[in-house]
């Protein structure tokens, strides 16, 4: 240690590089290397090499800051020319810190997309930015725009559609509030822009606010979170144009209707219909100001800042009317939406010494009774008690408290999700009226990605976390998706060993997780743990999962009772809701019917229900040539500006981004043109002749610094290299400089 700053003796030369240090003597006098060092907190930091001697390396982050550390703790950085390039894998040293500096790189000058190879990385700029609109639509159709971008994505899937006779899709994949969402009606913006003509992209378009109105809601993570998986194909004509589009929606989250964390919100519609119905309406549904629902007041949250509920209600209503929904059947929704607020405010009192309970007739009560179309007494009925089958006889069974008020809430969560279902079926009937649907599509799909792996499963929806990129053994532990097998051939999955054990008198948890021990042990991506928890080794890493309440919550359970008066109500929406559910229920993929013992209930298997969505999701896809967009987010404060190394290295990590890189690097992923090749280089040459054509100087480079032939490949316009070929050429130029 010569115990005095590199700085203190040399004279500085003062000139400024554009990664901000000040130049200074010492620096000139060795290779302008940069290197990667991780600091304490596991962040990378960008230094330069100012000496090596042995092992130890002599570094400086800044003017002020330089230290010796072990040379083997530095990895090496890109030269400069390459900060901020469009594709990773045009890196020359590929490493973790490399890919997280180029994504800020860029981010930070809002350039939110970048590729990684095939995929299209977008990181969550939580503010609005200039990379859309009419502009920037027509330049990436007339490709004077070739820098990554949802639109050029969109635009590719049009192109191979038309050029191969090949249905297309857009996979879009991500944490909640990495902006899936945007991202899909981004990529519909464009299709609808650039392959509309016929009004229908429009009414597409309208879908959303209706969507998202009735199936996001406020969480932790993300204001308007969507609480369902969607899949929109957009058909197209035999010329190319839009001609209509058909959606299907995965697993509402149907437990926020009836339970909600603090701080989040149930469904933005129960809040946009209290604060924007009109007083005609408000009347007719007894509406009350959303602090009086019971099911709206457990989360102490009833507002998001900047949006205004009165005015999104106005929109909803009219993407409603655009899509063909009549103002009749408008008012049957909200009815709906009323009856399940009642519902919340439905009480009970004990009404013998076995501690069953009937609902208390008040204005809850016959509110709800009112708006479904029945008798009072009626719903009293369906709320309070169970039938049952013993040995071919039927019995009614009263319940108590607790029973009482789970079936009142399953009542609630069944509305409301045969409501989404039927909005939805609304939507695909306008979008699909009249068109002929023999051309070519292109899909959209937005659905869960990895959620944060400490989130507690809820209604099932965790299941979903099931990526499709979940290799073969991990999906056959859940389930072997295989329909042609006979049952009695079918390898037990874990979601049929939880819907067995669900309709089991006697199951609990503990015998869930003995159950999943006893069948699953030999799949190398399952490990049982002590006690009721299991281990599943996941692509993205080991998840450890806690089977406290899985069986309740397979549970879905809607008496019969409440079927029957559902068909039995005079109001149009809950006989079709009854008849959908008695129909679900004949399907037996879809149902699960306790036959041991008594039958006392219908379970909607909420998993078998997913399990067989997701089956035919992944069949549909892979008939698809897929494109695929990962969206990352920044930060947990949903602050524009803010990234978060760690944070976005576990998601790129996550979902195989720099797998992807790494592949994708195996051929020549550097690209030059000639002529800039020429300009930069060129000057090294010993015969150094201004005349020569790029190309001819460009060969000449390579020659002279011994660049072997099998590293690089010269096109008409550009040369292509090898990774890390760059590197020792820009190493070279700046020694000379
Ligand atoms: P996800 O569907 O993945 O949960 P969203 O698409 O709802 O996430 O995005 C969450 C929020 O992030 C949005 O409400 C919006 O504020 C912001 N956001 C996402 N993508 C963009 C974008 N491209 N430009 C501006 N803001 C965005
Ligand atoms: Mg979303």
């Amino acid at each position: 240690d010569d115990g005095d700053s590199p700085y203190a003796h040399s004279p500085s030369v003062d000139i400024k590089d554009s990664r901000g240090w000040d130049d200074v003597s010492v620096y000139n006098a060795k290779k302008k290397n940069y290197a990667w060092f991780q600091a304490p907190d596991g962040n990378w930091e960008l230094a330069k090499i100012l000496s090596v001697s042995g092992t130890e390396s002599l570094i400086a982050f800044s003017e002020t800051k330089v230290v010796k550390v072990q040379s083997a703790c530095l990895l090496p950085a890109n030269p400069e020319i390459l900060d901020g390039i469009d594709d990773l894998i045009q890196l020359s040293y590929l490493s973790e810190p490399s890919v997280l500096y180029n994504l800020q790189y860029r981010y930070d000058r809002d350039m939110i997309y970048s590729k990684a190879g095939p995929v299209l990385v977008a990181i969550n700029p939580f503010k609005t930015i200039p990379l859309y609109g009419d502009d920037y639509i027509e330049a990436y159709k007339r490709k004077k725009k070739d820098s990554p971008h949802v639109y050029a994505i969109a635009d590719t899937a049009i192109r191979e559609m038309i050029r191969d006779e090949v249905n297309q899709s857009i996979v879009i994949s991500g944490e909640s509030g990495a902006g899936k969402t945007e991202t899909a009606k981004i990529a519909m913006q464009y299709l609808a822009a650039v392959r509309g003509g016929t009004g229908i992209e429009y009414e597409i378009l309208k879908t959303n606010p209706i969507l998202e109105g009735f199936g996001n809601a406020k969480t932790a993570r993300n204001d308007n979170s969507s609480r369902f998986g969607k899949l929109i194909e957009i058909h197209f004509s035999e010329i190319g144009r839009i001609s209509g589009a058909s959606i299907q929606t995965f697993l509402l989250e149907k437990s926020r209707v009836v339970q909600c964390t603090e701080g989040e919100r149930s469904y933005h519609s129960f809040y946009q219909l209290c604060a924007g119905a009109p007083p005609s309406l408000r009347e007719k549904l007894n509406l009350k100001s959303v602090h009086e629902y019971k099911y709206l007041q457990q989360s102490n949250c009833y507002t998001i800042p900047g949006i205004n509920d009165a005015e999104e209600f106005g929109i909803v209503v009219e993407a409603l009317d655009i899509v063909h929904v009549s103002k009749e059947d408008q008012e049957n929704v909200f009815a709906m939406i009323a009856a399940v607020l009642w519902l919340g405010n439905v009480t009970f009192s004990t009404v013998d010494d076995n501690n069953h309970v009937e609902p208390v007739i008040d204005e809850a009560l016959q509110t709800v009774a009112k708006l479904l179309g029945c008798e009072a007494e009626q719903l009293q009925i369906a709320l309070s008690t169970k039938k049952m089958t013993i040995s071919g006889e039927n019995i009614i069974q009263k319940l108590t408290l607790t029973q009482a008020s789970d079936s009142r809430d399953a009542l609630a969560k069944s509305i409301y999700s045969c409501l989404f279902d039927w909005l939805v079926e609304q939507i695909n009937k306008s979008l699909s009226a009249g068109k002929r649907q023999s051309g070519r599509s292109i899909s959209i799909l937005d659905i869960y990605g990895f959620e944060s792996f400490d989130e507690y499963i809820q209604d099932g929806i965790d299941w979903a976390k099931v990526d499709f990129e979940d290799n073969q053994a991990c999906l056959s532990l859940f389930e072997k998706l295989n329909p042609n097998l006979r049952s009695s051939q079918k390898p037990l999955g874990l979601l049929t060993l939880l819907d067995e054990e669900t309709t089991f008198p006697n199951g609990t948890d503990m015998s869930f997780a003995n159950k999943l021990k006893q069948h699953l042990n030999s799949n190398p991506c399952f490990k049982g743990e002590r006690g009721k928890a299991f281990t599943v080794r996941h692509y993205a890493g080991d998840v450890t999962y806690d089977t406290t309440g899985f069986l309740e919550k397979n549970r879905d359970l809607l008496h019969l009772v409440s079927i029957q008066l559902l068909s039995s109500c005079k109001c149009k929406l809950p006989r079709i809701f009854a008849s959908n559910m008695l129909s679900l229920s004949e399907k037996p993929a879809v149902v699960s019917i306790n036959k041991s013992g008594g039958a006392d209930s219908q379970k909607l298997s909420v998993m078998l229900k997913f399990k067989g969505q997701l089956f035919q999701l992944m069949q549909r896809l892979g008939k698809t040539s897929s494109h695929f967009i990962r969206c990352i987010k920044p930060n947990n404060s949903h602050s524009p500006g803010i990234y978060n190394q760690q944070l976005v290295l576990q998601q790129l990590k996550c979902c195989g981004v720099l797998e992807v890189v790494r592949i994708s690097r195996s051929g020549y992923p550097t690209r030059m043109t000639h002529q800039k090749f020429a300009r930069r280089y060129g000057f090294l040459l010993f015969d150094h002749v201004a005349s020569q054509d790029p190309l001819t100087a460009s060969v000449a480079i390579l020659q002279q610094f011994g660049i072997l032939p099998e590293m690089y490949q010269v096109g008409y316009t550009k040369l292509f290299f090898r990774t890390g070929q760059i590197g020792k050429l820009e190493d070279t130029r700046n020694s000379t400089l």
